[in-house]
């Protein structure tokens, strides 16, 4: 799914709501009406604010994004040389090169990008949700709305197709870090572990290898850490309690199956060790 960069939150709304159904939700707790009508997709990504809401969820859903560099030296920037603006003169054609990577390469350091001047966000490359791909995405600030993220944790977990093994991991977070980021550790440890408790409280653990959170106004280091682990977590609970109600209607079928087995055992002993009817002493 392409989005150009400058679409509103308002725009791209009908489309994640349609593809990306829990993204959509997030848009709910981004900003204002009046923000959401205005803010772009293009401009909260370049914002490279460790505290964007959108950074950290286009992360884990494994997002590229569309650069065009374009070369100023073949232009008077300035505008003082006329001869410059000679369309006819090969020499002044504005030249570009494109690039396409993933936005994981983007975000060089706090509000450092890999953009330089003459650099602009053509498009952001967005794939389209997999069978199995589950998307966790929370915010925590202290209003519902128009508030800055103390944390946003999203999670992107693609399952075999059974359910019972994590195949992929992303786990991108916000307001955690210097830039919004990719927890590696935690998402190695998620990687080919089977979904149950254990191996979500794992990698909660992990996080604390990915991040070292600062204290501020929203929120203290440690806070910031408890609550993106325990986001994790509740990511496991929510998974395996899916994974049981799937599988409760496949237990009441077993059982319904092993009663009528011994039902029918039952019956078929009474009626071979039943005397024939004309034996029966009344
Ligand atoms: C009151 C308020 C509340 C907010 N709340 C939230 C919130 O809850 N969550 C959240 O995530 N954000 C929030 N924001 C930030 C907001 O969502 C926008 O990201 C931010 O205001 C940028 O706005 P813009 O998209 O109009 O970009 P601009 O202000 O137009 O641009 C921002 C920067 O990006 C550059 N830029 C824009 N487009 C491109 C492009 N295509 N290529 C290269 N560079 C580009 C500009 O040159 C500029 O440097 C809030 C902002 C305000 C004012």
């Amino acid at each position: 799914m392409t989005f150009g960069a400058g679409m509103t939150y308002q725009q791209m709304l009908p489309i994640l709501e349609q593809y990306y159904p829990e993204f959509a939700k997030l848009f709910a707790r981004t900003a204002s009406p009046q923000i959401r009508n205005m803010g772009t997709l293009g401009g909260n990504i370049d914002n490279a604010s460790p505290i964007g809401d959108l950074p950290p969820i286009l992360l884990a859903l494994e997002t590229r994004i569309h650069l065009r560099h374009c070369s100023p030296n073949d232009r008077d920037v300035n505008g003082e040389d006329d001869s410059a603006k000679d369309e006819s003169n090969e020499h002044n054609k504005t030249s570009y090169v494109d690039e396409l990577i993933p936005l994981a390469e983007f975000f060089i350091d706090y509000k450092k990008t890999k953009l330089r001047a003459g650099s602009y966000i053509v498009a952001i490359h967005m794939p389209l949700m997999q069978d199995n791909q589950h998307l966790f995405i929370h915010k925590i600030s202290k209003r519902y709305e128009d508030d800055i993220s103390a944390c946003l944790f999203a999670a992107s977990l693609v399952l075999s197709a059974d359910g019972a093994t994590i195949k992929q991991a992303k786990i991108g977070l916000g307001g955690m870090a210097a830039t919004p980021l990719l927890a590696k550790h935690c998402q190695q440890a998620l990687i080919g572990m089977p979904v149950d408790m254990a191996s979500f409280e794992k990698a909660a653990k992990a996080l604390a290898k990915d991040v070292s959170p600062l204290t501020d106004v929203r929120a203290s280091r440690e806070y910031r850490m408890h609550v993106a682990q325990r986001l994790l977590i509740k990511c496991g609970k929510q998974l395996t309690a899916a994974r049981l109600a799937k599988r409760e209607p496949s237990g009441a079928i077993i059982l319904a199956f092993l009663t009528a087995t011994v039902f029918a055992a039952y019956v078929r002993l009474k009626t071979k060790s039943a005397p024939p009817p004309s034996m029966i002493v009344r």
